[in-house]
């Protein structure tokens, strides 16, 4: 037995690495057998701006910025050496003892202003998932609190994402996740998506978009005005397929919520930190939210850290009745990951992204996307800020849909790996959410390579 640590042996041996990934390493959302049958995993090995590296030496566009994450780019030094000064000099302490740290303190301060106003306390945790499922919690300690222990029901969408853990999953609206265990727990219910393309049929946007909220309000009706607790959404649902709603939706759901009086979250995780072209999806949109997750873009996925933003409504009530919390994370509020977001925030002020993704990148990588639109295989091509979407389809026209669901998606997500482009395949459609230190050149590199795919694909697929 070769007892020397892998990082002794050929360290640029992909063949060395990919043995062992398939011997030792249990990927997230795969198939296990699946990804051994096919050769292995691809070793990512180095990254710089919006440039991934392989073990081959191959260099690849990262037209998803990770996983929805990496918004100032690869390679930010600033970043390695904001986390390297909090290690050196406090690399852990806990916020659990009546005791907080410099950067902790400081990124709550920043994290109240930059948000939307009224939303000014700060709870932490280290991923989206354990975010939302912190804010199931909440919501259920609130109505407790308020003496309406029976709300406890929070209505979400089908589609919608919202995290893996037991309840994030259960407020997610994704059936594969549900089906993997007997998902959603109870108290979990989900309505339709604000999905204009795949379900608005004859009605115009601004109809669907009243049509698809007043889905809301029929499951308050049903479920019982008394018993529900909170509303929860995406501005713009991503790994759902980048859902852009109609400009109706976000109002009327709104005024749902204050009518029957239950919580409004916004998740953020994918929206927040520039990606819609605001600093927040909810400012995009105008939701005024009791509750913000937020995750991804707070640290650009340097490390691992997750925001739970309350509003006035939810703090006062667990702040003046609500004695001890009895929840928490050791790394909530780990300073090392909030000096990482500090700095990561001070990048995204300093070098005006949010504003560039607003006014230059995000309208030129949609206007580059619109070139798709002709395409044959292409149903439709929508985008918001640097979230992008090319929804497949067998047929223009009657908006028809390859069957089974999926196989077009997977053919041409294999074209864009062959091609170096990372975009991600959501059922049959193709998306994109780039760093936002993306340039014009890169965008028009980004664009061409998915195209090649999208043609390749539609061979393939005996389209043309
Ligand atoms: N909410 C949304 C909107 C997300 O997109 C995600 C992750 N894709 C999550 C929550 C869960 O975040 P994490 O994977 O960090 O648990």
């Amino acid at each position: 037995m070769n007892s020397a640590p892998l990082k002794d042996q050929a360290r640029n041996s992909t063949t060395v690495w990919r043995a062992a990934d398939t011997a030792h390493h249990l990927h997230p959302f795969t198939d296990f057998r699946g990804l051994a049958e096919e050769g292995g995993s691809r070793i990512i090995t180095k990254a710089e701006g919006v440039w991934l590296e392989d073990s081959e030496g191959e260099k690849i566009i990262d037209g998803m910025a990770g996983l929805w994450c990496v918004n100032v780019g690869y390679g930010r030094e600033r970043l390695a050496k904001a986390a390297y000064d909090q290690m050196v000099e406090l690399p852990y302490y806990n916020t659990f003892f009546k005791t907080a740290t410099p950067a902790s303190i400081e990124l709550s301060e920043k994290l109240a202003a930059l948000t939307p106003a009224g939303l000014d306390k700060i709870f932490y945790a280290s991923s989206g998932s354990e975010a939302n499922d912190t804010i199931a919690r909440i919501v259920r300690r609130f109505w407790r609190l308020q003496g309406q222990p029976e709300r406890t029901n929070i209505i979400s969408r089908v589609n919608g994402y919202h995290g893996s853990t037991m309840a994030s999953a259960s407020l997610g609206g994704m059936k594969p996740m549900h089906q993997l265990d007997g998902l959603p727990l109870p108290g979990f219910h989900h309505v339709r998506q604000p999905y204009y393309y795949g379900e608005g049929g004859k009605m115009s946007e601004e109809e669907f978009g009243k049509v698809a909220a007043l889905a809301i309000e029929e499951k308050i009706l049903e479920l019982g005005p008394e018993t529900v607790a909170a509303f929860i959404g995406e501005p713009v649902q991503g790994a759902g397929g980048v859902i852009i709603p109609p400009a109706s939706y976000w109002p009327e759901v709104q005024k749902i919520c204050r009518q029957y009086d239950i919580l409004l979250i916004a998740d953020e995780v994918i929206c927040g930190f520039g990606r819609t072209g605001q600093w927040f999806g909810s400012d995009t949109f105008d939701i005024k939210p009791d509750i913000m997750p937020m995750a991804k873009g707070l640290t650009s996925g340097y490390l691992p850290l997750s925001a739970i933003a309350l509003g006035e409504r939810v703090v006062d009530v667990l702040w003046e009745k609500g004695g001890e919390f009895a929840h928490g994370f050791t790394y909530s509020g780990h300073p090392v990951a909030c000096a990482v977001a500090l700095e990561n925030i001070a990048i995204i002020e300093e070098e005006n992204l949010v504003q560039k993704v607003r006014e230059d990148s995000g309208p030129y990588l949609q206007q580059r996307l619109a070139t798709l639109a002709d395409h044959p295989l292409v149903g439709e091509v929508r985008g918001i800020g640097l979230l992008g979407a090319v929804e497949l389809a067998s047929d223009k026209q009657t908006r028809g849909r390859f069957s089974p669901e999926g196989r077009a998606g997977t053919i041409c997500r294999d074209h864009c790996v062959k091609q170096n482009v990372v975009s991600r395949a959501v059922r049959d459609t193709m998306v994109v959410s780039p760093p936002l230190i993306i340039t014009h050149a890169e965008i028009d590199e980004l664009v061409s390579r998915l195209g090649k795919a999208i043609d390749l694909a539609a061979k393939d697929l005996g389209v043309n």
